[in-house]
């Protein structure tokens, strides 16, 4: 039996199918128009013991692998729910993993179990203004003094960013590159530290999004995760596990586009005839079903390779930019089959349009993916 049809993830299947009818698909349109989600989401989501999937249990997770968080992803986006959605109720699943791994137990139940209970919201601040690939380059400052840490600097894109109630920050603590870079937790609210108004964005628009400053923000010395300089490492490591979950989200949103073009094509007449009877949309509902086959595919087979060797780097690269690339293939002729209803608000396949575009973007671009992929190869 594959790891994907485990009679246990069969159960996490439906389970999730059911609370994305009753609790997502029915509020998509009002969160996408109001820009954020409400907090009672993930509390709802955490009551249902979604939440945690992929966390241990020991700091208030619901067990489970990425197979297990994957499996969620897929079936929030086939049943209707949006990449926002999933993007800004799953945050804590790039924001948490640095402080289970490597942080203090102080840190664990000041800010993990909260989260994972959906008390708190946390965000992961990385990309800066000046640059987010090169994430060695970072410019905002933590300066030890006594018992804290004086932080100056700027971080932007950072997804939750408006309702987040702490961050993990990447700081820098020593010299240039990469050794003198570490993960410091900073509250909201906390003096000098800024949010700025939500920054309006082509898709995820029910996720909110921020630019945040710190202006000598004093954060206690305790909020380090690990040690110092350990910050490069650990948001190098986390990065397989969010590459991953966006290939995921690119081949189901692919899949739901292609599921909701099949129905549509169907159903709509023109000279006569249905649309599925033509020969060029047969084969281009053709081509887009095989995309997301490959897309699918690549995408669990990295998976695969990464939970059975540890050390998946390549293929996880690959997969993210061959479930991108299908995304945006399958979401674009999904527009161009629904015609001008294609283009209008009111369709589903609009918006996938829209949020296809972050995937080759966030989490390592198309470009840097490739680069990795270079360096892998021997060049
Ligand atoms: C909606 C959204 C949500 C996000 N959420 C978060 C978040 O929660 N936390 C966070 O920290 N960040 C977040 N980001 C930031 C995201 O990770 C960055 O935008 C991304 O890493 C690219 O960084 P950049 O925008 O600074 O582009 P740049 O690094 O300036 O790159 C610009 C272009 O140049 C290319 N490029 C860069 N270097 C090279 C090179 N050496 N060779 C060839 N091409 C190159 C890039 O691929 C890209 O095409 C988010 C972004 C968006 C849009």
């Amino acid at each position: 039996m594959s790891r994907w049809d485990t009679t246990e993830r069969q159960a996490l299947r439906e389970l999730t199918r059911q609370v994305t009818a009753k609790e997502v698909a029915p509020h998509v349109a009002e969160w996408e128009r109001a820009g954020e989600l409400p907090r009672s989401l993930h509390k709802a989501f955490a009551e249902v013991g979604l939440l945690g999937v992929s966390f241990p249990e020991e700091v208030g997770g619901g067990g489970g692998d990425a197979v297990d968080a994957a499996i969620i992803t897929e079936e929030l986006l086939l049943g209707g729910g949006s990449g926002g959605v999933v993007a800004s109720l799953f945050t804590h699943g790039i924001a948490l993993p640095h402080i289970v791994g490597a942080g203090s137990p102080y840190l664990v139940d000041r800010y993990v179990r909260p989260t994972l209970a959906g008390d708190l919201i946390g965000s992961l601040g990385v990309t800066e203004p000046g640059g987010g690939s090169d994430v060695a380059g970072i410019t905002t400052r933590a300066v030890r003094d006594g018992d804290e840490y004086v932080v100056t600097g700027a971080k932007t894109y950072i997804t939750s960013g408006i309702r987040a109630d702490f961050v993990t920050t990447a700081v820098r603590t020593g010299g240039p590159g990469h050794q003198g870079i570490s993960l410091l937790v900073i509250d909201k609210g906390l003096p000098g530290f800024t949010v700025s108004s939500p920054l309006d964005k082509m898709g995820w628009r029910a996720s909110d999004t921020a630019e945040l400053s710190f202006d000598e923000v004093r954060v206690p010395a305790r909020n380090l995760v690990g040690g110092e300089g350990d910050g490069f490492v650990l948001i190098m490591k986390q990065f397989q596990s969010e590459r991953l979950a966006l290939a995921t989200h690119a081949w189901a949103m692919a899949q739901r586009c292609l599921d909701l073009t099949l129905a549509w094509v169907k159903d709509r007449e023109t000279f006569g005839r249905p649309l599925a009877s033509r020969q060029v949309v047969r084969h281009k509902l053709a081509e887009m079903a095989r995309q997301v086959w490959v897309a699918k595919t690549t995408t669990r087979s990295a998976y695969d390779a990464w939970l059975d060797t540890g050390d998946a780097v390549t293929e996880v690269s690959m997969a993210k930019n061959t479930a991108c690339a299908a995304c945006d293939h399958v979401v674009d002729e999904a527009v161009q089959l629904f015609g001008g209803l294609g283009y209008m608000r009111e369709s589903e396949v609009e918006r996938h349009y829209r949020d296809s575009r972050i995937l080759r973007i966030g989490g390592g671009t198309d470009e840097i993916m490739n680069e990795v992929i270079a360096k892998r190869i021997g060049l």
